[in-house]
């Protein structure tokens, strides 16, 4: 709207030359990321709401690049959907976390579950189901303890395949979980067809249920229905003491959130779990 009545050629102003630009020095040097060994995983908590016990942990992605620092995933990885890099990047997170959690399993002998974001790029990949399984088995993971989190966004579409690949996905014992639920418009019906085993409810509803009479509802009948359907819940983007209260008297199963850890590099994460577990 900011640009009606313009030309097409003063719409295309130097600034946007530079972002473009930049778009492309970016993507270049993303190109180059995994190769010089600049991603690194991170990893956050998720606990039992209960009883404060660790029950696994989410990757999350980073980059550091020497020239931009750290860079953040909401930063680039819209651009590795787009050009398809996503899908090498994909795989690497994916072994990454499965050893990972292996690797906890034989320090410490507590068998912990790994979740691993999956964008739409990656799963449509015809070699998406392979990937999955090959990670496990090279790490030795059992797959109940993998979950890969799904957004609503990619469930909307409603193919065929979608509902082809999330029910082999299940049938190999993996587990799934819908993230950010709530905030991807869609019909609640995927629900009852599709075989997901865990809702993660987006932080925008848990920031506020101390404060905010409507958010607290929304909460609460999320957590009654997806235990009606026989799923867990995970509450995301915990912050607060008072969110822990109210998400327990809830029976919200899991919570995460800077309460508890930020993401983490893993030597870090180790240390987490040694002052915090025992
Ligand atoms: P997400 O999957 O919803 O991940 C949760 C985000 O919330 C993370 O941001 C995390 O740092 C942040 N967070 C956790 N606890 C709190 C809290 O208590 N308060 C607040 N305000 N925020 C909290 P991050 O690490 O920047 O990741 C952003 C998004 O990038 C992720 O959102 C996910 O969609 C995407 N992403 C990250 N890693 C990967 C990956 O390996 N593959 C794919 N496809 N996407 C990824
Ligand atoms: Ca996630
Ligand atoms: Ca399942
Ligand atoms: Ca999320």
């Amino acid at each position: 709207a900011k640009n009606k009545g313009k030309s097409a050629f003063e719409r295309f102003s130097p600034e946007m030359k530079e972002v473009s630009h930049e778009r492309l020095q970016i993507e270049s040097r993303m190109r180059r990321a995994l190769e010089l060994n600049e991603l690194e995983l991170y990893f956050q908590p998720i606990v039992e709401t209960c009883s404060g016990k660790v029950f696994g942990a989410e990757a999350l992605l980073r980059w550091n690049n020497p020239t931009m620092g750290m860079v953040m995933p909401d930063k680039f990885i819209p651009l590795a959907e787009e050009t398809g890099l996503i899908i090498p990047i994909g795989q690497w997170v994916l072994e990454q976390g499965c050893q990972a959690a292996m690797q906890w399993q034989k320090a410490y002998g507590i068998e912990l579950s790994i979740s691993v974001n999956v964008s739409p790029r990656q799963f449509r990949d015809p070699n998406f189901i392979d990937v999955v399984l090959s990670a496990l088995k090279l790490s030795g993971l059992p797959p109940q303890r993998l979950e890969l989190e799904i957004t609503e966004r990619l469930i909307l579409d409603n193919s065929i395949e979608t509902s082809e690949i999330l029910t082999r996905l299940d049938q190999e014992g993996i587990r799934l979980s819908v993230d950010d639920f709530g905030t991807g418009y869609s019909a609640l019906s995927y629900l009852k067809s599709y075989p997901f085993d865990t809702l993660k409810i987006d932080k925008s509803f848990v920031q506020d249920v101390n404060n905010k009479q409507e958010d607290a509802s929304l909460v609460r009948a999320i957590i009654n229905m997806a235990h009606s359907l026989g799923l867990k819940v995970i509450a995301e983007g915990v912050e607060e003491e008072e969110q822990i209260t109210f998400l327990n008297d809830e029976n919200c199963d899991y919570s995460q959130g800077y309460f508890y850890g930020r993401p983490m590099p893993e030597p870090e994460y180790r240390d987490w779990l040694e002052t915090s577990q025992r």
